[in-house]
């Protein structure tokens, strides 16, 4: 070994300590900016590392493709604003899967009729993995972002559709690790792979896309894994391992919070019913003015505040923490319910809330919350909507029955903050909003807390 490939294993061995340390400091959000730190420098040592200890052909393209994304990155990094950032990390995920599939096909064209057959087995997963996870996360970036149609997209034989299509892609990832000289096979799977992924995300929408999202995270990570099997590449086989399980764990996790099976989603809704969904919402909103809720969150002795998207979208983290202190110096216990799937992204809330300062120990998860909310005498609902839908717990019929939700229907009064009649990622109508207990205190989310706040001091 020489000096540049000791240096190198030093780098990889340094990067893989802070990727796993990243990781355990992303599992909570006091320690989560640390893990982003770490896993950055791990970035960086590995990116040096490699520069340094590999062999490198020509600088020209390396310099081009660090120029180019660290522009994209720049670009991504500042422009894009906070609540598209699920669209933004499924843009991640598409380009971290085209570069495992682009050095796959790399790989094959200069070495692939030397391959061993475990070289080839793992260049076979590398490209299935990633060509499939670059179109599905395009699908589904495109979905999020309202560029494309963002219901569930389901058809006669859908099932038997994507089950064909699965089979014949391994099929032919079968035949290729056999007859390494198969060209066709090779690039017919590459292709099939592509329409697959496509056929994995359609079928998905309204209130599962979180699942599809850490799911493709979790492709992304095992399709890096295997590049680095096929390259040889310690730091490639650890990072990708680590990102693919740690997807595919925050893919459980997510679909409990769903209350949907981890097969369903896995194989892209198969077996997913194609039900007429309907809603138990009908009759009035009644709404109620400032002065009026402000009177009532005054006098309260408990206030919950339930975020959602909307406070995402209005940037209403701060104006909601200064209402919440103003009640709790007027001895009002103040509690913050958050949903695990309430916005776009998981933690969404989490995030913008401890941007804020709001003390972590006023949030409560929802199966914390929800004991609490009939003793509560306000709930303030803040831009969320899917969430706090009782359709998904009284509706078997319902989109999104049995997804569990932060009951604030059981509080003794419920304020709704949002604009007008705007329905939530599901697309499906709310009938807490015409429940006798609900107030509707209609405006933007951040100026009805800043309005609230001042007739709050006033009272
Ligand atoms: P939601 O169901 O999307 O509802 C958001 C509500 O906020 C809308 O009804 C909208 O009504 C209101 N709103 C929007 N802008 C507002 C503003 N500026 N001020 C006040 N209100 C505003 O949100 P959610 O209850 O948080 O539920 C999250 C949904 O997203 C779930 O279905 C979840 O499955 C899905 N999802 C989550 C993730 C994740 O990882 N967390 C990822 C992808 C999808 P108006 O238009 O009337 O104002």
């Amino acid at each position: 070994m020489t000096l540049t490939s000791y240096f190198m294993e030093a780098t990889y061995l340094i990067a893989s300590i802070l990727f796993i340390f990243a990781l355990k400091g992303m599992s909570h959000p006091e320690t989560a900016r640390r893990g982003m730190f770490l896993a950055e420098g791990g970035m960086f040592a590995a990116i040096v590392g490699t520069l340094i200890g590999a062999h490198i052909v020509t600088w020209v393209w390396i310099i081009v493709g660090l120029l180019l994304g660290s522009i994209i990155g720049a670009w991504m990094a500042i422009w894009v604003p906070m609540t598209a950032m699920p669209q933004r990390t499924a843009l991640s995920h598409a380009y971290g899967a085209l570069a495992a599939a682009l050095v796959g096909i790399g790989e094959f064209l200069v070495h692939g009729q030397e391959m061993s057959m475990v070289t080839r087995g793992a260049l076979g997963f590398e490209i299935m993995l990633g060509s499939l996870t670059t179109t599905g996360s395009l699908i589904a970036a495109g979905k999020l972002q309202g560029i494309i149609y963002g219901k569930p997209v389901q058809f006669r034989g859908q099932n038997i559709v994507n089950l064909g299509t699965f089979l014949v892609m391994i099929g032919l990832a079968g035949f290729f690790w056999i007859h390494p000289d198969a060209v066709i096979a090779f690039y017919s799977m590459l292709g099939i792979a592509f329409v697959f992924g496509v056929l994995l995300v359609i079928p998905i929408g309204s209130a599962d896309m979180p699942v599809v999202m850490s799911l493709l995270n979790s492709y992304a990570g095992l399709a890096s894994a295997a590049t680095g099997f096929v390259l040889g590449n310690n730091v490639l086989i650890i990072a990708g391992t680590l990102d693919g399980f740690s997807g595919f764990i925050l893919s459980v996790l997510m679909c409990k919070a769903m209350n949907r099976s981890i097969t369903n989603v896995l194989f892209g809704g198969f077996g997913a019913v194609v039900a007429e969904s309907t809603s138990n919402a009908g009759g009035v909103m009644r709404e109620i003015s400032l002065d009026d809720a402000a009177m009532q969150l005054a006098f309260a002795s408990q206030v919950v505040f339930v975020p959602g998207y909307g406070l995402a979208t209005a940037q209403a983290q701060h104006a909601v923490r200064e209402l919440a202190e103003l009640l709790e110096e007027r001895g009002v216990t103040v509690r913050f319910g958050i949903h695990p799937v309430a916005g776009r992204m998981p933690g969404h809330m989490n995030v913008l809330l401890a941007e804020a300062n709001v003390p972590y120990s006023s949030l409560y998860e929802m199966d914390q919350i929800n004991p609490e909310l009939p003793q509560t005498d306000v709930a303030v609902v803040i831009g969320a909507n899917d969430v706090v839908n009782p359709d998904a717990r009284d509706n078997p019929k319902s989109l999104i029955a049995g997804m569990p939700i932060i009951e604030v229907d059981r509080a003794k009064s419920v304020i709704v903050l949002k604009r007008g009649q705007g329905r939530g990622f599901s697309g499906l109508e709310n009938p807490l909003f015409f429940k006798p207990c609900t107030s509707m205190l209609y405006g933007d989310a951040k100026s009805s807390l800043t309005h609230l706040a001042q007739a709050v001091q006033h009272v």
